[in-house]
């Protein structure tokens, strides 16, 4: 699903370069649930940047879905994002003029999806994460657990492959978090691979395998549980 081979990154800023990843190897199979920990300012979000196809990298490999990304021009690799990945931000992300079941919705709204079929649609995702009653309520309305549960259900409505969630329990306490970690472990239930960068050992906890990232490079590789795949077999 996703395959790393050396994978290097540097910030230039100016004269001054900062090297963030320094020869990335990391292997996540389809139906992990994984989490990315390390320090403040260790390189996680500009990793999940990276494997989100948000941000380039400078040298190494990088294969999403057995395709070579840098060989991709970037209206390929939004298209490869837009089919297989679904973003989770610690800060929700959420339009604040708009509904619960108009923020699900949105994605499909840029997809050309009539007004209609895509609010049907999103009210069975606000359903899958126990927020049907919520649907006409406007994010300032909500607690930060169900603002994250909608966008949750904003990253799913598309369908994708992989959630990469960047500290998704960040702004949460540690109850909200827990509720928030079930939701993605249901997530995960059905299939899709979960990748969560977190600092929250408590939240790392509840994946089945932690990455950390020390000195731009993968240090320890903690597996936790097998994963759904494994026990598959
Ligand atoms: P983490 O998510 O682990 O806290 P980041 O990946 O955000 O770490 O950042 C890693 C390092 O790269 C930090 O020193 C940060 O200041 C720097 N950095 C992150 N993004 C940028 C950027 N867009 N331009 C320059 N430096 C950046
Ligand atoms: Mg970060």
């Amino acid at each position: 699903m996703i395959l790393m081979k050396k994978v290097h990154k540097s910030y230039i800023m100016g004269n001054n370069s900062l090297h963030v990843l320094k020869g990335i190897d990391l292997a996540i199979e389809p139906g992990e649930m994984v989490s990315i920990m390390g320090s403040s300012g260790s390189g996680k979000s500009t990793l999940l940047n990276v494997i989100g196809l948000l941000d380039t990298y400078d040298a190494g490999e990088y294969y999403l879905e057995g395709k070579l990304v840098r060989e991709m021009n970037e209206t390929q690799a939004a298209r490869l994002r837009n089919r297989t990945l679904g973003f989770v931000f610690q800060s929700f992300n959420l339009i604040a003029f708009k509904t619960a079941l108009e923020n699900v919705a949105l994605p499909l709204y840029y997809q050309g999806v009539g007004r209609k079929k895509r609010n049907a649609i999103a009210m069975d995702y606000l359903e899958q994460v126990g927020l049907r009653e919520w649907a006409d309520h406007l994010p300032s309305e909500l607690s930060g657990g169900q603002k994250q549960r909608v966008a949750i259900a904003r990253a799913l409505i598309a369908q994708p492959k992989v959630i990469l969630a960047d500290e998704p329990t960040g702004a949460l306490d540690s109850q909200t978090s827990i509720e928030v970690m079930d939701v993605l472990r249901e997530v995960n239930r059905k299939g899709i691979t979960v990748i969560i960068v977190t600092h929250e050992q408590d939240v790392a906890q509840r994946t089945d395998r932690i990455i950390r990232i020390k000195d731009g490079v993968i240090g320890e590789n903690i597996i936790l549980r097998p994963s759904v795949e494994h026990i598959a077999v």
